[in-house]
């Protein structure tokens, strides 16, 4: 990364363009509440890197005291934005909206380098558009099914690989049939409601089981899917990472793809896409064409827990005898203030029983694309969830988040740890289809 130009005294080295507020800057009182639930103050435990001092170093920035050189900017680039701080700050700091004005304001002001710039285009170009996720999924299905993957894994092949290549090989979920959710699912039974279902991307193509459980449950419990086959990405991993533009595109294609289906609640299944089309309305709050459609389309946004617990249940539930221990996506619990719904939805099973996860809070290391672009701190994270979840003797760790699947299953995986990662929704499918664990291992 290059450093862009130095400031004169007290002209913020922001430009005009929604910079970080100063209203919102101002509220943070120093008190230091968020430090123990910040990720990488408790791997660092450096003032810089905690949520107190990204706050101090974007103040420094406004008032023109520092330039936007690459330490200033490596602070926010280890920042996973995971929104912990958010909820531990009692003087209501929206961390959420300076960090993601303040990485627009990198992405547009600062220059990073050719590795950088090719790295993140390469991840851009390929997770938010699942056609392309599509045409891998044939290659890797071959070099997983053929055993190629366990030889090279063996022989420590992958050593020879440009690092990024070798942490995306690392995170690379275990291929199981595609299975196609219909434009329409009809709801069993007199219907209760009118839904919508955000596919996602990478849930699309690499957990396509999750969405299709999704639409069964939805269905099982009197509602019509629809699912707009037209929809894009929602643009999620682009906003978190400063990306505004394109993200602003892809959020409005959402939108239309939604518009004509007509829908009472639009459904979604991954915590970073739901915590992303919840904000719709601030994102797009600029444009006069948007505005409005983009407030409303954000009203109906619900993560699959959120829309499961307003229903009394109509499904019956078989009995899965399993020790379940449910992990909290960051996006779900600190974003969307989702925590008691996916774990009263599991308790309502039959025989299950859950475990909690010390240090909750805390994230795994996925975070967007935190975990490629920042890997050793990722593999702390995950290396520390791992070691919490061993003690606990479950069968199988839910939760709600297809990066945070990714995470744990690579991160169990390097602690010798044997244990499925499943997302919560499939759990309850099995429940109500009256299936086995060995069913989700498929
Ligand atoms: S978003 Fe997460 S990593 Fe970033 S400052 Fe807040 S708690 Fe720390
Ligand atoms: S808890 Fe809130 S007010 Fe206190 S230091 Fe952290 S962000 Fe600032």
């Amino acid at each position: 990364m290059n450093n862009s130009a130095p400031n004169s005294p007290n002209v913020s080295a922001f430009d005009t363009h929604h910079p970080p507020s100063n209203e919102i800057i101002d509220k943070c009182v120093h008190c230091g509440f968020c430090l123990p639930v910040c990720p990488t103050y408790l791997l660092w435990g450096q003032e810089m890197d905690s949520p107190r001092g990204r706050i101090y170093l974007m103040k420094l920035a406004a008032d023109g005291a520092v330039e936007m050189n690459s330490n200033w900017v490596s602070h926010f680039d280890t920042c996973l934005g995971c929104m912990a701080c958010m909820p531990a700050c009692p003087s209501g700091v929206d961390y959420g909206k300076l960090i993601e004005a303040t990485r627009a304001q990198i992405e547009r002001k600062t220059e990073r380098s050719k590795g950088e710039k090719l790295h993140r285009r390469f991840m851009f170009d390929t997770f938010t558009r699942p056609d392309r996720l599509r045409r891998m999924r044939l290659p890797l299905l071959v070099y997983q099914k053929s055993g190629f993957q366990a030889v090279v894994r063996g022989l420590g092949l992958l050593k020879l690989l440009p690092k990024q290549l070798q942490v995306m090989e690392a995170l690379l979920p275990r291929l199981a049939p595609h299975e196609t959710v219909a434009e329409i699912t009809r709801a069993v039974g007199t219907k209760r409601r009118r839904v919508g279902l955000l596919l996602g991307c990478v849930q699309r193509e690499f957990f396509s089981q999750v969405n299709a459980a999704t639409a069964r449950v939805l269905a099982a419990e009197g509602c019509e899917v629809i699912a707009p086959q037209a929809q894009s990405c929602c643009g999620a991993l682009l906003v978190h990472a400063g990306e505004e533009t394109a993200a602003l595109e892809l959020a409005k294609k959402t939108i239309d793809a939604f518009e004509s289906a007509n829908v009472d609640t639009i459904v979604t299944n991954a915590a970073g896409c739901g915590s992303n089309v919840k904000e719709y309305g601030h994102l797009l709050r600029d444009d006069p064409d948007y505005a409005e459609r983009a407030r409303q389309f954000a009203a109906k946004c619900k993560d699959i827990s959120e829309v499961l617990a307003e229903f009394e249940p109509r499904a019956a539930r078989h009995p899965l005898k399993l020790r379940v221990a449910f992990h909290d996506s960051c996006h779900l619990q600190h974003a969307q203030g989702v925590r008691s719904q996916p774990r009263g939805l599991l308790s309502s099973i039959p025989g299950l029983k859950l475990a909690e996860i010390a240090e909750a809070p805390i994230c795994c290391g996925s975070a967007g694309i935190f975990n490629l672009v920042q890997p050793d701190a990722a593999n702390a994270l995950g290396d520390r969830k791992a070691s919490l979840i061993a003690p606990l003797k479950a069968d199988v760790v839910a939760t709600g988040n297809p990066g945070c699947i990714l995470q744990l299953q690579s991160a169990l995986s390097r602690n010798g740890q044997k244990l499925p990662v499943v997302h919560t929704i499939q759990l309850v499918d099995a429940s109500i289809r009256g299936q086995s664990m060995e069913s989700l291992r498929r």
